[in-house]
């Protein structure tokens, strides 16, 4: 025995339940289609909403911001000084949420885990939804508060649990998923929010799947549901619909304040490069010029799902362009993806721990890149392939 055999059983263990991922590799840029694995398929995987990430006008952009100023910024921005690129991002970006302030961190990922533990701490409680995403559930296990998990979507569950735990707490915090990315249903954030006032609980919302999705031309869940300036703190990514990478904090100055002072991703890591952020002031150009991008998305991901209930598929609670194909057991949405894959299209399974066992699915992700034939050669593929595999007549 050495001391990494466990993990090779580990990993026999994943390959024989149907959960080992390979990863596929990419030769191509962003779009409609991609080669995969050298192969020419139909591209449902990304989370390129709006087409973004290989948009000419963002390209150009980070292109002429590399001549002018270079890649790297060198270190972290509290230390060695901020570039005007990053303030001029972060002052965009509370502009288009229609905030006060907004601050940029290196991912969606690390914006949890930099605003979490710098709200709450051991003497707190945090109530979370149940399928919060990973870094929302590393964020709050990093800030030693107490963790409630409330039922998904559920509000009278959140309540019941606030009303039994809330006394015993120095201080609060309501954290949920706006649309939560395996199901593509979004959270009650009007309701949820008349609790936190109720209660006068901290509110903060991950937007990650509702950036450049939701709202007036894309601003998101809160602008969605008409909460402007009852949410505490909105987190944001720019690696989804906004084609590039990184993460925000959206919200009041005071909360910006503190996230620039004790974010520990923020003082204690670098920022995005150069090329990111003047792609993601190019990807909020476009955003602010026209609504055409977020409409072709909506459209499309109307159309596709149509197709997919009228060929009788599940694809559970979806409102959103988030489209999961519902199968159940793991190797099923395994072989449902090769044979995909086989047929030219390029959609992932996804199964434990990514999902509950036994919820094992397919999860299509449609963009405004798509054009009609495209959704239709994928609703073709899907037919062909669930009716050999059974999935439907
Ligand atoms: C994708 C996602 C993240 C992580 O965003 P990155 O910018 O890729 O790190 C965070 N939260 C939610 C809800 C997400 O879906």
């Amino acid at each position: 025995m050495t001391k990494t055999d466990w993990i090779k059983q580990e990993i026999e263990g994943l390959q024989t339940a149907g959960l080992y991922n390979r990863i596929r590799t990419i030769g191509s840029p962003q779009g409609a289609w991609l080669v995969v694995d050298g192969k020419r398929v139909l591209n449902f995987c990304s989370n390129n909403y709006l087409g973004l990430a290989n948009h000419p006008q963002l390209t150009a952009a980070a292109k002429k911001a590399i001549d002018e100023l270079g890649i790297g910024p060198a270190a972290v921005r509290s230390i060695a000084g901020t570039m005007t690129l990053h303030v001029e991002l972060e002052r965009r970006l509370a502009a288009f949420k229609g905030v006060a302030a907004a601050i940029t961190f290196q991912s969606g990922f690390n914006a949890n885990l930099a605003t979490i533990p710098a709200l709450v701490g051991k003497e707190d409680i945090i109530f979370s939804d149940r399928l919060n995403h990973a870094s929302i559930i590393d964020g709050c296990r990093l800030s030693g508060a107490k963790i409630i998990a409330y039922e998904h979507c559920d509000v009278a569950s959140l309540e019941a649990q606030i009303k039994e735990n809330l006394a015993q707490y120095r201080r609060a915090i309501i954290i949920t998923d706006g649309v939560f990315s395996m199901d593509g249903d979004v959270a009650p954030l009007d309701k949820i929010c008349a609790v936190a006032q109720k209660y006068d609980i901290l509110l903060m919302v991950d937007d990650a799947h509702g950036e450049g999705v939701l709202g007036k031309g894309g601003r998101g869940i809160v602008d969605h549901f008409g909460l402007h300036g009852k949410v505490d703190v909105e987190v944001g990514t720019l690696s989804k619909a906004f084609g590039v990478v990184g993460g925000v904090v959206a919200g009041s100055p005071v909360v910006v304040e503190w996230l620039r002072q004790r974010g520990r991703p923020f003082l204690f890591s670098s920022a995005v490069t150069v090329p990111d952020a003047a792609a993601c002031i190019a990807a909020l150009d476009i955003l602010e010029a026209s609504t055409e991008l977020v409409d072709r998305l909506w459209d499309n991901a109307n159309y596709f799902k149509a197709g997919m209930k009228e060929l009788g598929f599940d694809t559970g609670l979806s409102t959103t362009p988030i489209t999961p194909v519902m199968l159940g057991e793991a190797p099923l949405a395994q072989q449902f993806s090769r044979e995909l894959f086989e047929a030219g299209v390029f959609a992932m399974a996804i199964g434990y721990p990514t999902v509950p066992q036994g919820k094992a699915r397919i999860r299509v992700m449609i963009s405004a890149a798509h054009g009609k034939d495209d959704l239709d050669k994928g609703l073709e593929a899907f037919a062909a392939v669930g009716r050999k595999l059974s999935v439907i007549k």
